[in-house]
């Protein structure tokens, strides 16, 4: 039977289930960085408009700014902006039918705090609305050892589990950095780039038993996009994983593991076919989407000069608040989003293939 889900924020079980059926069908979701209302809507329109649903989540800096900039960029900011988001998305994705996933991205040891802010948050929404206000924090403790990460992992599971979230945490090292989380490409010893099975396994052990999570992996995917032939993908680092834990723990279950795709921006389609195969429910897209809307609002600007200069145009005499009113450029920046998110519904597979009822 296919699976169905009411429009809206999923999480919990529903969440899992619709993890399990991308994995089955072999397709993932984009989950895209937003920063605004503008993002974020852009996000929800690509997804309705292509049948599919997406997963929209924050960096810290992307929370904070959220906000807005005229608060200080601090705790507090990085809180209420994450807070104000996921409201908005709540109150809005039911109403493009879609199924929309809340995420938080990257959130290293200093950042641990902004994430325990957010789940106590999230048990006053419940308690208001009986529902989380995401559907899963991501923990990155790749650069710590393997036993302080899957410490702090298992305590933040269980945090989460009481909320019905789930959380992703990171097993090697995603090369490049976003929002001051992560590495220089040359200072990493090149092994940590790619995630060990034996500490996938260790994940598995560690948590399973717990709640729901997934594992970003590191299979030479990188942040950013930088010129071909720097990074080497490796999908075959994600089968290598999921046979030794379907061989070790002795399941019947083909990708046992739900992984995660970070550095997805400029990735070769067929490595992400592959990764996809070997069990890849997510892909984290972020660069792509900026540069789309940078591209939008440039070429209107480029088009219409005189807009952003004066009021009244110097020669012709028009009056030119018809173009520089702001929904005019701003909407230019969201249509060249939701063109770039076409072409990722259709990599991943997901065109069409929304659960939403
Ligand atoms: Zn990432």
């Amino acid at each position: 039977m296919t699976l169905q889900l009411p429009s809206g924020v999923v999480f919990g079980e529903e969440y899992q289930k619709l993890v399990k059926h991308c994995k089955s069908n072999r397709f993932a979701l984009p989950a895209v960085n937003v920063v605004g209302t503008n993002s974020i809507n852009a996000v929800m329109e690509a997804a309705a408009k292509n049948g599919s649903d997406v997963i929209i989540q924050l960096s810290n800096g992307g929370a904070a700014y959220y906000a807005g900039q005229g608060l200080e960029d601090g705790d507090a900011a990085k809180l209420l902006g994450a807070v104000s988001a996921a409201q908005h998305v709540h109150l809005l994705a039911k109403h493009y039918g879609i199924c929309a996933i809340l995420h938080t991205d990257h959130a290293n040891r200093k950042l641990v705090p902004w994430v325990d802010a957010l789940i106590d948050y999230g048990h006053d929404y419940k308690k208001t609305h009986g529902v989380p206000l995401f559907s899963s924090h991501m923990l990155d403790l790749s650069e710590e050892s393997l036993e302080d990460n899957l410490n702090e992992s298992e305590r933040l599971l269980k945090r989460a589990v009481e909320l019905d979230m789930s959380i992703e945490i990171e097993l090697g090292i995603t090369g490049g950095e976003e929002d001051g989380v992560g590495s220089e490409l040359d200072t990493i010893d090149n092994s940590r780039l790619y995630t060990q099975p034996e500490d996938v396994l260790a994940s598995y052990d560690r948590l399973s038993g717990i709640g729901h999570f997934s594992v970003a992996a590191s299979f030479g995917n990188v942040h950013g996009v930088y010129k071909p032939g720097n990074v080497q993908l490796r999908p075959e680092i994600l089968r290598e994983s999921q046979k030794h834990i379907r061989e070790a723990r002795n399941l019947s279950e083909d990708n046992p593991m739900d992984f995660v795709f970070h550095g997805g921006s400029g990735s070769e389609v067929s490595a992400i076919k592959d990764a996809i195969d070997f069990g890849v429910f997510k892909m984290n897209i972020d660069t792509d989407t900026q540069f789309a809307f940078a591209k939008g609002v440039g070429s209107y600007v480029d088009e219409n000069p005189a807009a952003f200069k004066y009021q009244i145009h110097p020669e012709t005499e028009e009056p030119l608040k018809k173009k520089y009113d702001p929904r005019k450029w701003l909407r230019e920046g969201e249509n060249s989003i939701v063109s770039r998110l076409e072409q990722a519904f259709d990599e991943l597979g997901s065109k069409g293939k929304s659960v939403a009822s």
